[in-house]
């Protein structure tokens, strides 16, 4: 076993929802600013083997990485924090856990012994650990257990973390415990018994806290962070406090005024240098100092569901930034949505982007949407379905093709103008089996495509099952929506674009899970430049 990286835990106590995933990656963040070599990695606690299958009500937003895995949210924050690619192998569930141990045992792997949580789901768990760290390619693997310490399914999680802490021994791994220190209003007082019990549970499968990080609406005293480190066995500096702030692109200066850095480098042994966050730090005063406004409109059937966007919204966040402009997203509720209020609903818009997404639901109100975009010349970013939906409104609309659908939407319809990919057609397992991950796209060079990306050849992350059904394209062009990107292999149409709008250009691809602070993605930077552009023009 190397010793060489070292291992940073994550655990979550009192309730859910604290933010593990932004400290880690601001941790992150901060020990890379330094020079370490950093990633993040995130065991979920839960039996699917991803969470491909989970709808956003459940899951929120699934993150697609370049290899193709469907993972957690989360993931989408350690690649924007980081600029630095995820992969499978940052992204393990319970699921996955038990399914690899399974089959192991359906091998006969196990030479005939009673197969057990302990010791073997947590030795699956301790090598899925330290996958990221043999690779040789980190100094520093942060892993974020998922759910709250206490919680049934999160046990074998906290054993595995028991023993690995055990062989890896001491200035090796170490534990930060998030927790809540709620405020109540009716005693006027910060109450740190919560944190004390959680401690105290994680305690009881004998896992010591180096580090709390605690979550609170307001300062802590120093008293009250003299009596959690008295109660929870835990140095003074090592209690971090974790205000609410008003981005998380805030988090990494927060934690380095709390120390966060600093503690946990000496926990591990490792030299502390003051991070350099120049650039973190410029895009903070752009994102900060907007010169103007404009709202772009995010027409989805999740819009109610803060999480199920989410790379679509921080995208808007980061090329905000960087043109400069303070861009608010208005959702509007693709169900809602019909011939008499698009007008009312939409008009006022500087920008609208089409969201992606699956199924019957919500549809008619995402092609009205794009007719009354395309005809009234508001910039328009149609993104996966958005992009098959754009296909659709212009071919019942100008091409007259009246019954014109998907054949995931209408299987039986006389016009298929998006129909199933060839290899997708006798799948029947729904798990991690659509088109995922980074495919080459070559774009045409007359195309916005090509003056946004000033390149030729591009790769884009996918999810998708149907695509643009190439019997129709050159009837499509002919009548003016043009096919500026393909796939060089399969030719399939990865982008169309109107030559006779302003900027209307839509994607099968998902340019979101791309973009981060250190690059915000160039078609973002571009629609929102060119919403700017038309909200300056009215
Ligand atoms: N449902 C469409 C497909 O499978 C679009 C998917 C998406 O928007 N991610 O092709």
């Amino acid at each position: 076993m190397t010793t060489k990286t070292k291992y940073i835990f994550v655990t979550g106590g009192v309730t859910s929802s604290l933010g593990k995933g932004i400290i880690a990656a601001s941790l992150a963040k901060l020990l890379q600013a330094q020079g370490y070599k950093t990633t993040i990695q995130k065991l979920d606690p839960y039996i699917n083997v991803d969470p491909g299958t989970l709808n956003p009500y459940e899951h929120g937003e699934c993150y697609v990485t370049d290899d193709g895995a469907e993972t957690d949210l989360d993931l989408g924050h350690y690649e924007r924090f980081l600029n630095v690619p995820t992969s499978q192998a940052n992204n393990v569930t319970t699921g996955r856990i038990y399914q690899n141990v399974i089959e192991r045992e359906r091998r006969g792997e196990f030479l005939g012994k009673t197969v057990q949580v302990v010791p073997h789901i947590t030795d699956e768990i301790k090598h899925r650990i330290q996958i990221l760290g043999n690779s040789g390619d980190y100094d520093i693997v942060i892993t974020e257990i998922g759910g709250t310490v206490g919680d049934i399914e999160s046990l074998p999680y906290v054993e595995a973390v028991r023993q690995l802490k055990w062989d890896l021994g001491e200035n090796n791994a170490i534990v930060i415990h998030l927790t809540l220190v709620p405020f109540l209003s009716a005693a006027g007082e910060l109450k740190t018994k919560p944190t004390q019990h959680s401690v105290k549970t994680l305690m009881e499968s004998g896992v010591q806290a180096d580090i709390l990080v605690c979550r609170t609406e307001h300062e802590l005293p120093s008293d009250l962070r003299r009596k959690l480190a008295l109660f929870c066995n835990v140095r003074e500096e090592a209690i971090i406090q974790s205000i609410d702030a008003s981005t998380i692109y805030d988090v990494p200066n927060l934690m380095l005024e709390q120390g966060l850095d600093k503690v946990v480098l000496k926990k591990l042994a490792l030299k502390s240098d003051t991070p350099d966050l120049t650039k973190w730090n410029k895009f903070l005063e752009l994102h900060k100092n907007p010169k103007s406004e404009i709202t772009i409109g995010l027409i989805g059937k999740y819009v109610e569901l803060q999480d199920s966007y989410k790379s679509i919204l921080e995208a808007f966040i980061h090329a905000g930034a960087e043109n400069e402009v303070k861009v608010n997203v208005e959702s509007v509720h693709s169900e809602y949505l019909n011939e008499d209020n698009i007008k009312m609903k939409l008009s006022h818009l500087d920008g609208v982007l089409v969201a992606p997404g699956f199924g019957e639901r919500g549809i008619e109100g995402k092609i009205d949407a794009i007719k009354f975009v395309r005809e009234n010349n508001i910039p328009f970013l149609g993104i996966c379905l958005g992009m098959q939906m754009a296909v659709i409104e212009f071919c019942r609309n100008v091409l007259g093709l009246k019954d014109a659908n998907s054949t995931e939407m209408d299987p039986k319809t006389s016009n298929p103008v998006i129909d199933i990919m060839e290899d997708q057609k006798n799948i029947t397992d729904m798990g991690g089996t659509m088109r995922l991950g980074a495919w080459d796209c070559h774009i045409e060079k007359e195309s916005i495509a090509y003056d946004v990306y000033q390149s030729q050849d591009i790769k884009e992350r996918h999810r998708h099952r149907y695509e643009f059904n190439s019997d129709y394209k050159e009837k499509i062009e002919a009548a003016g929506l043009k096919t500026t990107g393909y796939n060089p292999e399969t030719k399939l149409v990865e982008i169309v674009e109107n030559p006779s709008h302003p900027w209307f250009v839509a994607v099968q691809y998902h340019p979101e899970y791309k973009s981060t602070v250190a690059n915000p993605h160039p078609l973002f930077v571009a629609f929102v430049k060119a919403s700017l552009k038309h909200h300056n023009t009215k």
